[in-house]
């Protein structure tokens, strides 16, 4: 088959597909349940003799369905063989995947700088179950050293959360393929268009939806994508665990895809021109963007990043109060949590994320006191550039 570009399976990932009146797009199906003919269609079905997509809502519904089947083809770039399962959220989708495929005596390594929930997760939930948690830095080495033989999965995200750090993917997969190990990655940061794991050979990516897929900052998603017999195996339990995706949800988060290569394109060029910019500027002290040659995983990052995203992370001389003043003088970006979405957002990690740690918890960590993290939306980047510009000069 002739290879299918990831714009044209943002808009058509999952076709042929015909729609209800042949409509050009996916009908918003609200129905909690799906009527039988009578008691001998019910029969047949529960026989396994009839094939009928819906039975309840909590086990599926055609809007969600027809999105899953468009982000399957997108994440694995066309190819055969791969699903997806919708979520009520990202924590949905990371936690009811886990929870999916772990059991009591089994041993899970996740990378230092996961998203913080997912970290609170692993050392608060996991362990509640038996099951032992390593949270190692986001190293080949490191992980490496954390392998034993109860071993199932081994769990990172690329780029991470706040400083855009990228393991080395390929090696990482050699390794857990040598120990039977899973390997899941968190891809939020990237998104199928800048990055696609499953290529590499990766056994399930998840993103927030929340985040780039959506787009727009108007609905919490998640989604786990995979081969068709692991991803299957985790629907069946996300039927009992319950964190299934709305179909309203499913309906915003198809439409936001549509446009998820055009507005990838604007965040990739926008934050590059960001990152250098404030990387000269006398009143930054350094900057994080995986595509900027002073970026400690570079090499790695150019290997795997077809663009570095719009997240641009940086520390401003003068600490928390100085970052504070920046924050509060730029008009464009809002002062809010998340990322991903068309209106440009700001941030101090020391106030928001890490907030709870302390100082001494925030430097354990590394989160510098003066780092800002900003997500660079899709506004012109001349209007962006000159906002910060000013902002920094009033700083
Ligand atoms: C936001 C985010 C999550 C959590 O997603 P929600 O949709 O907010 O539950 C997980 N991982 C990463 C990398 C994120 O940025």
């Amino acid at each position: 088959m002739k290879k299918i570009g990831p714009s044209t399976l943002a808009v058509h990932g999952g076709e042929p597909h015909v729609r209800p009146s042949r409509s050009i797009t996916e009908p918003l199906v609200l129905a909690s349940t799906y009527p039988f003919e009578h008691t001998e269609e019910l029969h047949a079905f529960m026989q396994g003799e009839l094939e009928r997509p819906e039975e309840y809502g909590r086990y599926g519904n055609p809007t969600v369905a027809a999105v899953e089947a468009r982000l399957a083809a997108l994440e694995a770039g066309g190819a055969e063989g791969f699903g997806a399962v919708l979520m009520a959220s990202g924590m949905a989708a990371i936690t009811s995947t886990l929870l999916a495929m772990l059991r009591a005596g089994q041993h899970v390594i996740f990378t230092a700088d996961v998203y913080r929930k997912t970290r609170v997760f692993a050392r608060s939930y996991l362990d509640k179950f038996g099951v032992a948690v390593d949270i190692v830095e986001p190293s080949l080495a490191a992980i490496e050293a954390a392998v034993r033989s109860e071993t199932k999965i081994i769990f990172t995200e690329a780029p991470t959360n706040p400083y855009l750090r990228v393991v080395d993917l390929e090696g990482v997969v050699a390794l857990a393929k040598r120990h039977r190990i899973k390997t899941i990655v968190d891809a939020t940061f990237a998104t199928p268009i800048n990055m696609r794991p499953c290529d590499l050979g990766v056994d399930l990516v998840i993103h927030s939806t929340t985040k780039y897929l959506g787009g727009h900052n108007d609905l919490l998603g998640g989604v786990v994508v995979g081969r068709s017999g692991l991803v299957e195996a985790i629907r069946e339990q996300v039927g009992t665990l319950g964190a299934v995706c709305d179909p309203h949800n499913a309906f915003l988060l198809g439409r936001g895809l549509k446009t998820l290569a055009l507005r990838i394109e604007r965040h990739n060029r926008s934050a590059l021109a960001i990152a250098t910019m404030l990387e000269e500027h006398p009143k930054v002290a350094q900057v994080w963007y995986p595509l900027l040659a002073s970026h400690q995983d570079h090499a790695t990052a150019r290997r795997y990043l077809s663009g570095g995203g719009g997240v641009v992370s940086f520390e401003v001389h003068g600490g928390l109060e100085a970052g504070t003043k920046l924050v509060d003088a730029v008009r464009i970006p809002k002062l809010a949590p998340s990322l991903g979405g068309v209106e440009s957002l700001i941030e101090q990690p020391a106030l928001m994320s890490f907030y709870d740690q302390g100082p001494e918890g925030r430097a354990q960590l590394g989160i510098r006191e003066g780092l800002i993290r900003l997500s660079v939306g899709i506004e012109d980047l001349e209007d962006l550039r000159a906002d910060l510009l000013a902002a920094l000069d009033q700083m």
